[in-house]
């Protein structure tokens, strides 16, 4: 018998992987090329070459213990001093080998802060639309996860709704820029608002407030947006970044968490980050992996595709009629849902073999998200579906705004 935890999450499982399976049904049914799949954010690129020929050069080295052993929880000291100096470069920023403790992608790195700092009982607050598999990461620590619903329709976070949002029992705040469902950049203006207010917050209840900056599309900016560096604005903030997606390295698991010697009780932090590693069964970040980053440090992502691919659909879409969030950044696109029921618009979606995911997913429901990280061929042969789509759903919505105007 399985536990009674589990049966929850077994039936809440996630929509997106859902959709997921739902494709590969319609494409068993219509072939893969007639299905449009926009359910799932998996890089279709293959990672840069260097990092193939990095790879190779590892496996050739003369000593394959160090390749393939254990080594520190925290991950090889030579690839984490890497990536704090790649960082100091970057963002003008201050920080160590000590600061960096390599992950088991963003999502290991979110689980292991996590359980480093809340206790049973306690609060973990995020912006809503969120990624939906927060509520399980904030259920294996048993602690309650409260969200602040962003501002529409610009979809930047609420200080107002935040200040609303937090308590005496808040631990943890989550945001995540750019940022998954919206496609949505938070602005130095808005990282700022956070930082008053958590500020004011942890005076008034005399606690400390950490800040999680969930970064796995940092790289992903199209245009002049900038993603500010978060740790400059606020303390108490850890940055949680992955590999996943700047270098189409998803299934590889490879990431790493800041921990700046800034934030409130950091020595105790890393030294517990480390064993939380070990203990929730990572033990260490895959060493190849690590060794593989270590020398990819300063490869640039090219988003030149996404960014035409952004183009295309956006301009696409608004063009049929679809209320669409411009995006600025990650490879999502967010749009109202012509239909009320975003779950009934989704399932409707499949009859023009369009596979969309719901905002429901996100905690926000009466939108859709797109994930755009396909081929050009997908969205040019996806849009003459989303008119069509459109074009069937219309009746429906010409009832409800009578039925709305009477
Ligand atoms: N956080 C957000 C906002 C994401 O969208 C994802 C993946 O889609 C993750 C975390 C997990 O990333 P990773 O594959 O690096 O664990």
């Amino acid at each position: 018998m399985i536990s009674e935890k589990m049966k929850e999450y077994v039936t809440g499982s996630s929509l997106i992987r859902a959709m997921f399976e739902d494709s590969k049904k319609l494409a068993e049914i219509y072939g893969a090329e007639n299905v449009y799949d926009f359910s799932l954010g998996n890089p279709c690129f293959p990672p840069p070459s260097v990092f193939k020929t990095t790879l190779v050069e590892i496996l050739g080295l003369k000593d394959q213990t160090a390749v393939h052993g254990y080594m520190s929880n925290a991950g090889h000291e030579g690839v984490r001093e890497a990536i704090a100096d790649s960082l100091n470069r970057r963002f003008d920023t201050r920080f160590h080998t000590r600061n960096i403790l390599m992950t088991v992608g963003a999502a290991g790195g979110i689980n292991v802060a996590l359980k480093t700092l809340v206790n049973p009982g306690e609060e973990i607050v995020t912006f809503s639309p969120y990624f939906g598999e927060y509520d399980s990461y904030a259920a294996n620590v048993s602690a309650k996860l409260v969200a602040a619903p962003c501002g529409q329709p610009d979809f930047q976070p609420d200080p107002e709704e935040l200040r609303k949002a937090l308590t005496p029992r808040t631990k943890v705040v989550i945001m995540n820029s750019p940022n998954n469902p919206t496609g949505v950049v938070y602005s130095e203006e808005t990282i700022c608002a956070i930082a008053r207010v958590l500020r004011e917050k942890q005076k008034e209840f005399g606690t400390v407030i950490y800040l999680f900056s969930d970064e796995p599309y940092r790289e992903l900016v199209y245009g002049d947006a900038r993603v500010p560096y978060v740790t400059k604005y606020y303390e108490n903030t850890i940055v949680g970044y992955s590999y996943s997606k700047s270098l189409s390295l998803a299934g590889e698991r490879i990431g790493y968490l800041v921990i700046p010697d800034e934030a409130e009780d950091a020595p105790h932090i890393i030294a517990a980050a480390s064993v939380a590693n070990r203990i929730l069964g990572f033990v260490n970040a895959p060493s190849l992996m690590q060794l593989a980053i270590g020398a990819c440090v300063d490869v640039e992502t090219d988003v030149s595709h996404y960014q035409d691919n952004r183009d295309l659909l956006y301009e696409g879409l608004v063009k049929i009629g679809y209320n669409c969030v411009k995006p600025e950044g990650a490879f999502y696109l967010f749009f109202q849902s012509p239909l009320a029921d975003d779950l009934a618009f989704a399932e409707k979606a499949k009859e023009f073999r369009l596979v969309i995911v719901p905002g429901t997913a996100f905690h926000c429901p009466g939108y859709i998200r797109l994930a755009y990280c396909t081929s050009e061929e997908t969205i040019r042969a996806a849009l003459p579906q989303f008119k069509k789509l459109w074009d069937s759903v219309r009746p429906e919505l010409i009832v409800s705004k009578a039925a709305g105007d009477a």
